[in-house]
């Protein structure tokens, strides 16, 4: 049983010394209790946050312990009641190659559902993300001007398509050109700015000519900056993460964007709230984003890209592409021993 454990706490990027991977005995389920083993493993810009000894609402990863993830899996032996072999599951099991679980928190997909790796991604945490967030919090409403970032990415894509489906203009920013042919070509979005530009501002000025209403929060730094002079009157600003600072070792230098933020929420009345998706949502939220993304998905409204990764040994260098923009849709590690 291969797996990948946090061998030190990263200083900025994680480096060649940050995991390690280590072999143990494919572990044998007691009662109430099945083995499982992993097929799809998702990596997440959270994960991140877990690697460092820092409060957060999550509790950090132990030094030598196993780094934390959602994987489909596939049901090896059960000794659970409503659990057989050959079931696809959700379950937490971490970047390892199997794991036992008492099914606590664990989704049974059934024998064969269609795209098991989708409840990773536009069928699980960042799809329901991108619609909690954006419907709940930042309450678009038709004619408005919705800002997303990271917009290749699982939670941005989704973001700004379902702000379409609501009749809503959708600028959305990117790293580089390919990203952004996509995001305008294949997803609808009305514009979709590079942020790699050396006129990025300007040009994000100039896509939204009657400013902004709703600036859907993925990346913080330099988009931030150029967003809050935008700002209208009474926007929201759902604070979904801040991608841009996570490999951060400590406060940047450069001039102090206090003011400017806190000045801008003030005078703009703006309501900005952050949010962890299972924290701030009911059951009926999720029962709803089930069942509209399902409709959305079928006729063909919602469109979803996924960066496929071969190898759980490749988890980590694929984990730090997607901190920098490497991935283009939303990263997988294809472990399938
Ligand atoms: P993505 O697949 O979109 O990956 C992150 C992307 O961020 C990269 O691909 C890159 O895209 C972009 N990025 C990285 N650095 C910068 C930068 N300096 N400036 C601008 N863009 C940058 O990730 P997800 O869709 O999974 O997640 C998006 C955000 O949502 C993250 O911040 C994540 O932490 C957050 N999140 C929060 C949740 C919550 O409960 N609050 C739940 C799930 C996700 P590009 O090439 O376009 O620059």
């Amino acid at each position: 049983n291969r797996q990948i454990v946090l061998n030190e706490r990263p200083k900025g990027e994680p480096d060649a010394n940050t995991l390690r991977m280590t072999t143990t005995e494919v572990p044998v389920p007691g009662a109430n209790e099945m083995l499982v083993r992993t097929v799809y493993l998702s990596l997440d810009p959270y994960m991140r946050g877990r690697m460092n000894d820092a409060k957060s609402y999550a509790e950090p990863v132990s030094i030598g312990g196993v780094i934390t993830a959602q994987v489909v899996a596939q049901v090896v032996s059960s000794n659970l009641d409503g659990f057989e072999p050959g079931d696809y599951v959700l379950s937490g099991s971490g970047w390892q190659d199997y794991a036992i679980t008492d099914g606590t928190e664990v989704m049974n997909l059934g024998k064969s559902p269609e795209n098991p790796s989708w409840a990773l991604g536009i069928l699980g945490m960042p799809g329901y993300t991108a619609y909690a967030g954006l419907l709940k919090i930042g309450e678009p409403k038709p004619g408005e001007t919705v800002v997303v970032a990271a917009a290749a990415g699982p939670v941005g894509a989704t973001v700004g398509q379902i702000a379409k489906l609501k009749g809503c203009r959708v600028v959305g920013i990117a790293g580089g050109a390919e990203k952004c042919a996509h995001i305008v070509e294949n997803l609808g979005f009305d514009a979709c700015i590079d942020h790699t530009a050396v006129d990025f501002a300007d040009q994000l000025k100039a896509a939204c000519p009657d400013g902004i209403d709703v600036y859907f929060e993925n990346v913080g730094g330099k988009v931030l900056y150029a967003v809050l002079p935008l700002l209208n009157p009474f926007a929201r600003v759902p604070v979904c993460g801040i991608v841009a600072w996570y490999n951060l070792p400590g406060l940047p230098d450069g001039p102090d964007m206090g003011p400017a933020i806190m000045g801008t929420l003030l005078r703009m009345k703006v309501k900005m709230q952050g949010f962890i998706i299972f924290d701030n949502f009911t059951r009926e939220v999720y029962e709803e984003f089930r069942r509209d993304m399902m409709g959305w998905l079928q006729d063909g409204s919602i469109k979803y890209k996924e960066h496929m990764v071969d190898g759980l040994e490749n988890a980590p260098d694929a984990f730090n592409q997607l901190l920098s923009g490497g991935n283009f849709g939303k990263m997988v590690v294809n472990v399938g021993v």
